[in-house]
């Protein structure tokens, strides 16, 4: 085990996560660590789903479709 590589946060044992935290176009923030509920401050990174050019449900703004009704 390499201890220097322990983040000042772990030491501390604070509450943070390591994950990337995205935040979607619609508001809501969904972290890589499925179950982690640490709020978006606590996060190393935070970035939104389309700086990661993902494909994501929220970008479904229909701009590209026609009006069906
Ligand atoms: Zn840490
Ligand atoms: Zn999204
Ligand atoms: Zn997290």
């Amino acid at each position: 085990m390499n201890t220097d590589s322990v983040c000042a946060d772990c030491a501390e044992q604070l509450a943070h996560c390591h994950e990337t935290l995205v935040i979607h176009t619609d508001g809501d923030a969904e972290c890589f660590d499925g179950t982690c509920t640490e709020s978006w401050e606590e996060h190393a990174i935070v970035a939104t789903c389309t700086d990661l050019n993902w494909i994501c449900a929220c970008q479904k703004t229909g701009d590209s479709l026609p009006h069906a009704a």
